[in-house]
């Protein structure tokens, strides 16, 4: 299928690994221009030169997205490398702080709404000039499951992932009839670095293995994921390209699950 995005030109944060590189890679596929933008310099120099430029263009550039300063530089780095974007997907995350609300302190509760909030408000704020210049661009952030069904566990992430979504609903009122369409994708328990490091926090603290961990956090943890298995990377990259492309031109506000029936209403 074509996506009519040849010739586009893309930044994909959180670009070198879990969703943001598949994404990053199929866009790629699709003959885009493609930044990969990260926090580590050298993991994402790694993660670039596993990344299939056959089609597409690609350059990576590393930010760290907890300031707005390192957003501003990002957009001007950006834009001396390949000029005005067209497409944002905004990957780049952190599950933050973990336990019940009474063991998580005020810095628990910063950091995770600086990386999952603000950061792409701030990157949002940085790009916009941008985006909003050619007629036609697409807007993607990565929220959660957790952002319709927070789980006492993760609130920082929850209630960030929340604002997320509403930040993102209305955004898509302000510049769609410019051409500029936003849209969120939510998964859940999908196999990347930042579930396996869930995973194995889980597992060293039951005395089990990684794949019990898993088995058992399907079991109790995820009662509605009816495939009972994790995602993989490339099942949510497939949405977030879709709504990156010009097949998806009368979609905007939405957010499209990608959690096997993680949430349990519809
Ligand atoms: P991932 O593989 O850990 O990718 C996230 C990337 O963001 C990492 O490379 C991480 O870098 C980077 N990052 C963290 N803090 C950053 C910062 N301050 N500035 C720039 N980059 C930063 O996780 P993923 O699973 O692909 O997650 C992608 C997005 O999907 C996230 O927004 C996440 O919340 C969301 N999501 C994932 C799942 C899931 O099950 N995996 C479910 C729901 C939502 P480092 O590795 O160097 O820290």
């Amino acid at each position: 299928m074509d996506l009519g995005i040849t010739g586009k030109t893309a930044l994909v944060t959180g670009g070198d690994s879990g969703i943001g590189w598949e994404t990053a890679q199929l866009l790629l596929r699709e003959g885009a221009t493609v930044v990969v933008s990260d926090l580590d310099q050298d993991n994402l120099q790694e993660a670039a030169g596993r990344l299939d430029a056959a089609e597409g263009t690609l350059h990576a550039v590393a930010a760290d997205l907890s300031s707005d300063a390192a957003a501003v530089q990002l957009a001007v780095d950006v834009h001396a490398l390949v000029g005005d974007i067209d497409i944002l997907v905004q990957s780049a995350g952190i599950t933050g702080a973990q336990g019940r609300f009474h063991e998580i302190d005020d810095n628990g509760w910063t950091q995770a709404l600086t990386v999952d909030l603000l950061g792409p408000i701030r990157l949002t704020r940085a790009f916009l000039p941008q985006l909003r210049k050619g007629g036609w661009g697409r807007i993607v952030y990565l929220a959660s499951e957790d952002a319709v069904q927070p789980y006492d566990d993760e609130l920082p992430y929850c209630a960030a992932k929340a604002g997320v979504l509403a930040f993102a609903k209305g955004l898509s009122r302000s510049y769609a009839a410019e051409g500029l369409l936003v849209n969120c994708v939510s998964p859940a328990f999908i196999a990347t670095p930042m579930t396996d490091k869930m995973m194995q926090k889980r597992a060293e603290g039951r005395g089990s293995g990684v794949e019990e961990a898993i088995e058992s956090f399907l079991d109790e943890e995820r009662p509605y994921m009816e495939l009972g298995r994790r995602g993989e990377p490339h099942e949510v990259a497939a949405v977030i390209a879709f709504l990156c492309s010009d097949l998806a031109s009368f979609v905007n506000g939405s957010n499209y699950r990608v959690d096997s029936g993680s949430v349990a209403t519809i």
